[in-house]
């Protein structure tokens, strides 16, 4: 897909650290901030308040299909919206949300969507958009891909420290091994590995590897 605008694509696995870089290299840039696990996580929020099992995949598909995710943009960064309702960041990050989400996120007809959604936001204009399969599926020819990784140790502690008690383990092997746009390491991609060095550092070290003329 040819983009008219930029986009920086940054994955990577759960508590990696990517949202904190994607959101200082976005306002850095003066690019839109993008989180696109918000949208998942709305959605899943959606379904738990219809009542659906999240494990019970044809009641996911035909709830989901009744649910539309707004995303206006507030002060460099999208929001996520449910007819109307801002989600707040303790909803995004609710254990019911966090436990169920990764059970969202492997329905096909789930990610078709909101990647239809994710690519139309280009109309706003350059973006820093981060997620799983931002540089695998949803800007697959950007020439400007990263991917954070940290250790898991580092992973998990980071998770705890924001005072979630979310198990980043599970959520990355549902992740990985799922058939609809696994999480991997995007073709093209440069990997910033960032379980020693500082939020300052990857940033730095992000902007020094994007050729952005
Ligand atoms: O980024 P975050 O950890 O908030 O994402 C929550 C979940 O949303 C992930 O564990 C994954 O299951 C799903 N997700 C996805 N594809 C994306 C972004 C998030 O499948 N692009």
């Amino acid at each position: 897909m040819s983009t008219s605008h930029p986009v920086i694509t940054i994955d990577g696995p759960a508590a990696s650290g990517k949202s904190s870089i994607a959101r200082i290299v976005a306002r850095r840039l003066g690019f839109t901030y993008v989180n696109t696990g918000n949208m998942y996580r709305a959605m899943t929020w959606a379904v738990l308040q219809a009542g659906v099992d999240p494990q019970d995949a044809d009641a996911v598909r035909t709830a989901a299909a009744g649910i539309v995710i707004d995303s206006p943009v507030v002060e460099g960064k999208t929001q996520v919206c449910v007819v109307g309702h801002t989600l707040s960041d303790g909803e995004l990050n609710s254990d019911p949300v966090n436990r169920a989400v990764s059970f969202i996120a492997r329905v096909p007809e789930v990610r078709e969507r909101l990647v239809a959604d994710q690519r139309a936001l280009i109309a706003i204009g350059p973006l820093v958009m981060e997620g799983r399969d931002i540089g695998s599926v949803v800007f697959p020819d950007s020439p400007h891909k990263i991917y954070v990784d940290a250790s898991e140790e580092v992973r998990a502690s980071r998770r705890s420290a924001q005072g979630h008690a979310d198990q980043v383990a599970e959520r990355d092997r549902l992740d990985k091994q799922r058939k609809a746009s696994p999480l991997v390491v995007p073709d093209g991609a440069i990997v910033i590995d960032n379980s020693h060095i500082t939020l300052e550092q990857a940033v730095e070290q992000v902007l020094a590897a994007l050729k952005l003329s």
